[in-house]
């Protein structure tokens, strides 16, 4: 039988395909555990791999097995489809972590509701760290946010890939809901202005910072422009 593989990765033999799951924050129950080994036995996927934004890639399907691994999966399941968020990890913060100044799996969770059914110029990724360890990433990714004592700080246009970027400060000592709000108004500007498949990174090197500055961080009454970098 061979069934629709839309929403999964062909892999290297331009065979077999990949199928990811929706993980906010890296964070798993039991249930959603025992789930993926269930299918992972039933289909006899030959690899379950931890990705690097913190979910599980089922992988080595065969294209007849792959609508029904989405079907159970259900919200577990995440198809690749037009570019959006891909994924949002997060350190352990103060829920686990003795250095963490703030919560990083709830602002993780957050976000990830936030931004989960809206689609961009180019996929996005997200790292919450809990404190300037940065263990979330948050630097290196499309949208950091790094927690302090203070508050929240916001980096916008990292990326680790072959050309990788130090994101730029755009915001900080901020509170959870300013975050929101902030991520929401710069995702909003990138939506508006990025070419077709351009990453924040290279967007961010085109425009420069004085033009976000000017057209959108000037605006917005919680950042202390004279702190953005
Ligand atoms: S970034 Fe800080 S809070 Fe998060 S896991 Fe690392 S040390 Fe802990």
């Amino acid at each position: 039988m061979t069934g629709s593989t839309k929403g999964a990765l062909l892999q290297r033999d331009g065979k077999r395909y990949a199928v990811v799951t929706r993980m906010p924050a890296g964070i798993v129950t039991p249930d959603d555990l025992e789930k993926i080994a269930r299918i992972g036995r039933k289909y006899r996927v030959p690899m379950l791999k931890i990705t690097s934004g913190q979910r599980f890639a089922l992988i080595g399907l065969e294209p007849g097995d792959v609508a029904d691994v989405f079907q159970e999966l259900g919200p577990l399941a995440q198809p690749e489809s037009a570019p959006c968020v891909k994924f949002v990890q997060a350190c352990l913060g103060t829920e686990m972590c003795r250095y963490g100044n703030q919560d990083s799996i709830g602002l993780a969770r957050a976000l990830e509701e936030r931004f989960r059914d809206q689609t961009f110029p180019a996929k996005i990724k997200i790292g919450v760290s809990g404190c300037q360890r940065c263990c979330g990433e948050s630097q290196i990714r499309d949208l950091g946010i790094m927690g302090t004592n203070r508050g929240w700080t916001v980096f916008f246009g990292g990326n680790a890939g072959r050309k990788a970027r130090i994101g730029d400060i755009v915001a900080s000592d901020l509170t959870a809901a300013e975050v929101m709000d902030c991520a929401g108004r710069l995702l909003e500007y990138y939506q508006r202005n990025a070419h077709a498949k351009e990453r924040t990174a290279r967007f961010i090197e085109r425009i420069g910072m004085e033009t976000l500055k000017s057209e959108l961080l000037t605006l917005l009454p919680y950042i202390q422009i004279e702190k953005v970098s």
